[in-house]
């Protein structure tokens, strides 16, 4: 490694200040280098963002962090963002003959009573609480690059072959892992489920006392809001030179933290936020949509934050959020706020009485486009991110859509950088690829 005094007279530019590029940022500055930081949004954060509306805080789509992430909770100190944690498990409400139940379905390894009480309350079969247990076993088994090896099916063909029944994968998998993944059909590949099913069973689910853009804000402060220019769109970009504001820049590197979505490319989103008198929810779970699958409900699953992290809300109000997945919203024919929102307080009222949702305000409908990339099965998913032959490029494209495969992408980068600075060679050689 080249001396920190060396390094500093390296001036290397990251375009995207979003985490990954943050992230980037900071190791490359804790190595002594000369590091810019380019966004062409005024906040930085990039697809992390927290607004405030009416006193509540806004996430621009639900968002959470999960404790058992590698990456990010060996750079993220979650104590000093005040994070607080959602309960394991999940609550499921479904309608039944006109009859509405929520059951909890909790995780007895991690909660044992009311683990065991959910076993016996009637919403999955015994076979299928066996099955479950099998498949955690397995998936809880091994080194976490282990997860990303052998097949390379759909979640649901890997819950299909571990003979989970339609009922469990309907009612359980698909509300939750599809308002995950962003998707309806449960078409990612198994071993991104795996991961997260992993990442879900070890850690906690939390938020961040300030809001989701609180954990991008605090690398930006570690990197200094000198080195991070705001409001400045790169229209070209080359290996050492960046073009802005019909100049081009010459630099010793420059790294790309963003990918260009193309039109109908990666998922979308719909999240509805309302300002409620009172939570509807009885215990800080989330709330699963059981019924999904055969129904034309299009609410894949239901959060309050402000249970979580009273910070959300004003006084003596509730933040609820309601999520639905862009293609669930595409099949059932929505594609415009009133029709979103109508369906959404459609199914809203369903569960928590039409009386009840009627006194809520709708605070914001977000559609968030190209909220995360597409990784479908086929396309080979390690847990190396993917990497350029000459321009070093990061982001959660490069390995896949979480704040965990957007920092470990970043960490990648820097990784590339050090060592082709340090050698001064081309093309770029990162960490060996497995497939
Ligand atoms: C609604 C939603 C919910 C999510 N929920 C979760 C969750 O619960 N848990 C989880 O782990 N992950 C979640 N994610 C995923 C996570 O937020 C992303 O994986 C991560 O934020 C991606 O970071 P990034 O740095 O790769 O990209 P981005 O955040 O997209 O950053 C790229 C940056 O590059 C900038 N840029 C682009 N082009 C240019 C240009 N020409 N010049 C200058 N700047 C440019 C952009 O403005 C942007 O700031 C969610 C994402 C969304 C959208």
């Amino acid at each position: 490694m080249m001396a920190n005094s060396q390094n500093n007279e390296k001036k290397i530019a990251i375009v995207g200040a979003g985490i990954s590029g943050l992230h980037c940022a900071k190791i490359l500055k804790s190595k002594g280098f000369n590091v810019t930081v380019f966004d062409k949004n005024s906040e930085i954060g990039g697809r992390m963002q927290t607004s405030e509306i009416d006193g509540f805080l806004i996430d621009h789509g639900f968002h959470v962090l999960q404790t058992a992430y590698p990456e990010t909770s060996k750079n993220i100190n979650y104590k000093s963002l005040e994070c607080k944690p959602f309960k394991s498990g999940a609550r499921i409400v479904s309608l039944n003959n006109g009859k509405i139940r929520m059951k909890l379905i909790a995780d007895p390894w991690r909660n044992p009573i009311a683990g065991f009480f959910s076993l016996f309350n009637g919403f999955l079969s015994f076979k299928d609480l066996l099955r479950f247990a099998l498949l955690r076993r397995t998936i809880m088994k091994g080194k976490i690059d282990q997860l990303f090896d052998g097949n390379d099916g759909s979640t649901l063909e890997y819950l299909q072959e571990r003979k989970l029944s339609n009922n469990a994968i309907n009612r359980f998998f698909l509300p939750l892992f599809g308002g995950i993944f962003l998707e309806s059909k449960l078409q990612t590949s198994e071993r991104l489920f795996r991961f997260i099913f992993r990442m879900m069973a070890k850690g906690k689910m939390v938020l961040p006392k300030n809001g989701i853009n609180s954990v991008p804000f605090t690398i930006a402060q570690e990197i200094g809001m000198d080195n991070i220019r705001l409001g400045v769109e790169i229209s070209r970009i080359e290996n050492k030179a960046l073009r802005f504001r019909g100049e081009a820049h010459r630099f010793d590197l420059v790294i790309k933290a963003f990918n260009e979505p193309q039109e109908g490319d990666g998922k979308h989103v719909w999240t509805v936020y309302f300002d409620a008198p009172k939570s509807p929810l009885r215990s800080k779970h989330i709330l699963l949509n059981s019924n999904l699958a055969d129904s034309s409900s299009i609410v894949s699953h239901v959060a309050v934050p402000s249970d979580i992290q009273p910070s959300y809300a004003p006084s003596g109000r509730s933040l609820v959020a309601a999520t639905v997945v862009g293609d669930r919203a595409i099949e059932m024919g929505l594609e415009s706020e009133d029709s979103i929102e109508e369906s959404v307080r459609n199914d809203l009222g369903t569960w928590f009485g039409d009386g009840t949702v009627s006194t809520w305000k709708t605070l914001t409908i977000q559609h968030i486009a190209h909220a995360l990339p597409i990784s479908n099965p086929g396309e080979r998913l390690t847990n190396v991110p993917k990497n350029g032959d000459d321009a070093i490029e990061c982001g959660d494209h490069m390995l896949h859509g979480s704040v965990e495969g957007a920092m470990l992408s970043g960490r990648n980068s820097a990784l590339i950088a050090i060592n082709r600075l340090k050698n001064n060679s081309e093309p770029v050689q990162g960490p060996k690829k497995k497939v």
